[in-house]
């Protein structure tokens, strides 16, 4: 096959996960492991065959106005998409064309790369920094390569992925307002985990180039119903859901997110075993010579290793039934391990700190 029509795409690869077929020890995902609300199956051991037979044709969206009511973001400036990954995929399809140039964070989720690269966009990145005990967006950077290189589109992942930090909301701010003629996608799929202190509604109000992306896999803990969405000004949504699916979301699925969003009390429970744990875990590992896990404010902790070998590790906890992930950032690999249930991490720790000590260099 050597069709001309396919040239472009020569060397170009599709963006995968890891494949994993094991349903236990899932500690590289950033998936919740505590569980959705048991509300969700419920309801869908409630649904009729009308639910799904019939296509999702009503006027008006009954998660869109459940997710109103919750965050008070006017209807009309949401929308929804099959999934976070999705909202990335669509706003880029729409906002740019082959040469703009896109600035991502470093380092940052490698599926932002994926759709750059067969979309042929240019990647200008910028770094995620390491403070002492926690990373931070070094927005002086961002602006300053913002000015050289013109972005059409600026990503700031908060909290961030690996490396856990929020940005602030006064950084934020300067980013957005600085750069009117640049969109400035905010992915907050790790919201829930920490305080939030914006107001988005005045934000989306205010600014009209800036977009947030949110979704029910991490928080919700409904990563596989694909449930993703997102607000901007109306405009600026108007545009957007041009490239939003057809019948919106499945209604099985907007079921489910609305009993989730309606159990407000379990998951507020289970964050705070799952932040309690975080520290535990955390404070554990930091006890090893020249190990430091960064403060994180989502599910998972990003860990700095200095004389150890790091794929080893992997490899030994991987063969314990453990899977986590290798992230390198400045010609080092770290760790990013995914916050589990209590038992889930206090049988890891041991593993873990044993695997650690055996893996000097
Ligand atoms: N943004 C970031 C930074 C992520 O890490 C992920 C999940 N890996 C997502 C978005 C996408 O989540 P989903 O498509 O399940 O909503």
């Amino acid at each position: 096959m050597n069709n001309q029509l396919f040239s472009d795409y020569v060397g170009i690869t599709r963006y995968a996960g890891v494949p994993t077929e094991q349903t236990t020890g899932r500690l590289h995902y950033n998936e919740n492991l505590y569980g959705p609300s048991p509300q969700c199956m419920e309801t869908l051991n409630s649904l009729t065959l009308e639910d799904i037979s019939l296509y999702e044709s009503n006027e008006k969206d009954e998660l869109l106005e459940a997710l109103s009511a919750e965050t008070k973001i006017p209807v009309e400036n949401l929308f929804l998409n099959n999934g976070s990954a999705e909202n990335i995929k669509s706003i880029l399809s729409v906002f740019t064309k082959r040469g703009d140039t896109i600035l991502l964070p470093d380092p940052g989720w490698s599926y932002y790369t994926g759709i750059a690269n067969y979309k042929f966009l240019n990647i200008v990145l910028y770094k995620i920094k390491e403070g002492s005990t926690k990373c931070y967006h070094d927005v002086s950077q961002i602006k300053e390569l913002a000015y050289v290189h013109q972005p059409k589109v600026i990503f700031i992942t908060t909290p961030a992925m690996p490396t856990g930090n929020k940005i602030s909301d006064e950084d934020l701010l300067d980013i957005i307002h600085s750069f009117p003629d640049t969109l400035i996608l905010v992915d907050e799929a790790y919201l829930g985990f920490s305080e939030y202190t914006l107001d988005p509604v005045k934000i989306i109000e205010t600014y009209d180039n800036v977009v947030f992306s949110r979704t029910f896999s991490k928080y919700y803990g409904l990563a596989n119903l694909r449930i993703g969405y997102g607000f901007a000004s109306t405009a600026l949504k108007n545009i957007l859901w041009l490239d939003m699916p057809l019948h919106r979301l499945p209604h099985v699925n907007k079921r489910m997110a609305i009993a989730a969003l309606q159990d407000k009390e379990y998951y507020l429970a289970i964050t705070e075993e799952l932040l309690k744990t975080r520290d535990q875990f955390s404070a554990r590992l930091n006890n090893i010579e020249n190990v430091k896990v960064y403060e994180s404010d989502a599910n998972f902790v990003y860990v700095r290793l200095i004389g150890y070998d790091v794929e080893k590790i992997k490899k030994i906890t991987d063969g314990a039934g453990y899977l986590i992930r290798i992230f390198t950032s400045n010609n080092e690999k770290y760790l990013r391990i995914t916050i589990g249930t209590k038992e889930i991490m206090d049988a890891f720790t041991d593993v873990l700190v044993e695997t650690i000590l055996a893996s000097k260099l």
